[in-house]
């Protein structure tokens, strides 16, 4: 089956701020925060987003989103590409591509009780009302809220943190999207009620067949829901394929430093752990050449020349580095 989303090559760039060597040379640095991403997901299929904080997966997720405009490239949605379009144009998109927010005591209005919660958006996208007690009574039911009379008339203060995660899950549900995209969907939870929540977006997935991406920094997390993972580093990916064989034999150095991360019973221990040198640079001044090389244990001369093209290395993997 073709993809549901798909990013072509997404470029965004943003005005860094400007050293002193900068202003006295009239020149206004960019930072790619995303550069040349291309990615997609077909319906009932998970694709997860993982790198460090700064790397460029929430800048993708929202670009995907059309919450930012990208300064070149393009995001298709069921064939259509809605790149150009704007304002009331871009509402049947935004019905069918949702945002499962991070932090659920941000995400909900405090004075709406949980009926108003999900009514307001079958409200802005102008769902019929005769179709909203069904809509409702379907995602409380898919969230298992139950009995749903029991949580409609309350407050977000009078639930716990993964109730309210389940609230966030039924309001983006609600409009029946056919994309699911969650921006590190359990971080905020007690790590007791995660995999409850995780396992709700998996099956309101499966059912629905809807095209699911997670954002995470968290690489057991990804493994735990994704069939895919596209690992990105300084606004680049540079490793993607199925899940279970990039954790198994990651082929990026800085892949497998992410997988020698994830804590593992000490009988898988040994996974050719790299260790990393220093964190993340200044984005607005990368190095020449390859970007993860101020940090990769493996670099020689022509990385300091010679960005790695993303190509493929194996049946469904790519990756950049020249070494892969
Ligand atoms: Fe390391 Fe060079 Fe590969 Fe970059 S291209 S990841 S610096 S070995």
């Amino acid at each position: 089956m073709g993809p549901l989303i798909a990013a072509n090559d997404l470029v965004k760039a943003f005005p860094a701020a400007r050293r002193v060597k900068d202003v006295l040379r009239g020149h206004r640095p960019l930072v790619r925060a995303v550069n040349g991403v291309s990615l997609s997901v077909a319906p009932g299929r998970a694709l997860g987003i993982v790198g460090e904080s700064g790397c460029g997966k929430t800048t993708t997720a929202r670009l995907l989103l059309r919450l930012e405009e990208p300064t070149s490239g393009s995001v298709i949605f069921d064939g259509q590409d809605v790149t150009p379009l704007r304002g009331a144009a871009l509402r049947p998109f935004r019905a069918r591509v949702q945002l499962v927010f991070q932090n659920p005591f941000d995400a909900l209005n405090p004075r709406f009780s949980i009926r108003r919660t999900l009514t307001e958006p079958l409200r802005n996208f102008g769902i019929p009302e005769a179709e909203h007690a069904d809509r409702i009574a379907d995602v409380m039911n898919r969230v298992r809220l139950l009995p749903a009379a029991a949580y409609l008339d309350r407050h977000p203060h009078e639930l716990s943190g993964g109730q309210l995660q389940r609230v966030v899950l039924a309001r983006a549900l609600v409009t029946g999207p056919r994309v699911i995209i969650a921006d590190e969907p359990v971080s905020m939870l007690d790590v007791s009620v995660r995999a409850g929540v995780l396992n709700l977006l998996r099956a309101a997935r499966d059912e629905l067949d809807l095209a699911a991406i997670y954002i995470s920094h968290d690489l057991a997390l990804i493994r735990y829901v994704c069939e895919e993972v596209a690992v990105m580093y300084l606004g680049h990916v540079v490793e993607e394929g199925p899940t279970a064989e990039v954790v198994a034999a990651p082929a990026h150095p800085y892949t497998r430093a992410l997988v020698a991360a994830v804590p593992v019973p000490r009988v898988e221990q040994d996974r050719g752990a790299l260790p990393l040198r220093g964190g993340l640079p200044d984005q607005s001044h990368q190095p020449s050449g390859c970007a993860f090389r101020d940090r990769c244990p493996l670099a020689f001369d022509r990385c300091a020349t010679e960005p790695p093209l993303l190509r493929s290395i194996a049946p469904g993997r790519r990756a950049a580095c020249h070494l892969a």
